[in-house]
């Protein structure tokens, strides 16, 4: 081993304990010890991040830290749960210091604004992947599920969609921006913000819910199939930044359509709720928009504002396919 890297529990101990609060047991032994508040379930949710794969090379270590986090804290947004610990498994190629402190920062930085603390985790030499699980709260029944969509209710969003995918397009060499646009969509990228009060707001009153990972169609597209209906979508009333706004309309369809790691809500409410869902996302300081609606049947169609069916080329992100 060199000399002027740190070893595994020097590294662990560095950069990783961080004293239990909430938990009954952290960092350090066999198991960590986490107890829900009484008549709360345990919604558990894990996700992998792998370079090349999830993000690239490029990315700053901080921004990373709180990618690996922001992507688990949305799935539990998703499904209405209050975040409370989550795990960290990860595989480095060196125990790069300059590479740790910044990842850390990022990594706690959203942890702590969540209350969301690191209880345990798995430390090895390998090809840098970053796997974390998170552990959150719901009252018991009242999960935000893919499966309570039906014909008649609004589709909603939060936030604006397809700056991470209109980043992604730039640095693949087919989109030109301006410097400082560049740098507001790869912020979309890079540090997306999970939209956990927007979750624990819509509990008890948005009927599905879904988070934008692999681009609406897809994420859509699971919640049609566990919901067993159909959908229709008003591209034109998708949210988007007015960067997103000035690019050619097919390069915004891609993008809003089939854009992935939006990380934005995907959520489902009746009509008659329509003022609750606004109040909700107000108490949330959080922005939605209503796109479009549920149908009898399975079919999804895109339509623009005039009500014109929209052709819909792409799918969403198979890792398998893609
Ligand atoms: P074991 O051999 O029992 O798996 P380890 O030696 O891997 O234990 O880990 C020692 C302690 O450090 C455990 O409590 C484990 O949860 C914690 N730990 C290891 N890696 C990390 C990490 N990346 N982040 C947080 N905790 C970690
Ligand atoms: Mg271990």
């Amino acid at each position: 081993m060199r000399a002027d890297m740190i070893g595994e529990f020097e590294l662990i101990e560095k950069y990783f304990n961080r004293p239990a609060r909430r938990a009954a047991l952290g960092v350090g032994d066999d198991c960590a010890l986490i107890e829900p508040d009484p008549g709360m379930q345990l919604a558990i949710s894990c996700d992998m991040l792998v370079e090349g794969r999830h993000f690239l090379s490029t990315v700053a270590p901080q921004r990373l830290g709180h990618k690996a986090l922001a992507v688990n804290l949305s799935d539990l947004a998703a499904c209405g749960a209050e975040p409370l610990a989550f795990t960290l498994a990860l595989a480095l190629p060196r125990a790069d210091e300059a590479f740790l402190a910044p990842f850390a920062q990022g990594l706690f930085a959203l942890a702590e604004r969540h209350g969301c603390e690191l209880v345990g985790g798995d430390t090895t030499a390998g090809p840098l992947n970053l796997a974390i699980t998170v552990f959150g709260q719901l009252p018991a029944g009242q999960a935000l599920l893919r499966s309570g969509a039906r014909p008649g209710h609004d589709i909603w969003v939060s936030g604006r969609l397809g700056d991470a995918r209109l980043a992604l397009e730039v640095f693949r060499g087919r989109v030109s921006l301006p410097g400082d646009e560049f740098e507001q969509v790869r912020r979309a990228m890079e540090c997306p913000e999970p939209r956990v009060a927007l979750g624990l707001a819509l509990r008890g009153l948005a009927t599905s819910a879904i988070d934008l990972s692999d681009g609406l169609v897809g994420d859509l597209g699971q919640v049609m199939r566990r919901s067993g209906v159909g959908a229709t979508i008003e591209v034109d009333a998708l949210p988007r930044s007015d960067i997103l706004a000035a690019q050619g309309p097919l390069l915004q369809r891609e993008c809003l359509l089939a854009g992935g790691d939006d990380y934005e809500l995907l959520f489902t409410a009746p009509r008659s709720r329509r003022e609750a869902v606004l109040e909700a996302a107000a108490a949330a300081n959080t922005e939605v928009s209503r796109c479009g609606t549920i149908d009898a049947g399975e079919a999804l169609r895109v339509v623009d504002a005039r009500g014109a069916v929209v052709a819909m080329p792409w799918q969403g992100y198979d890792h398998f396919r893609s």
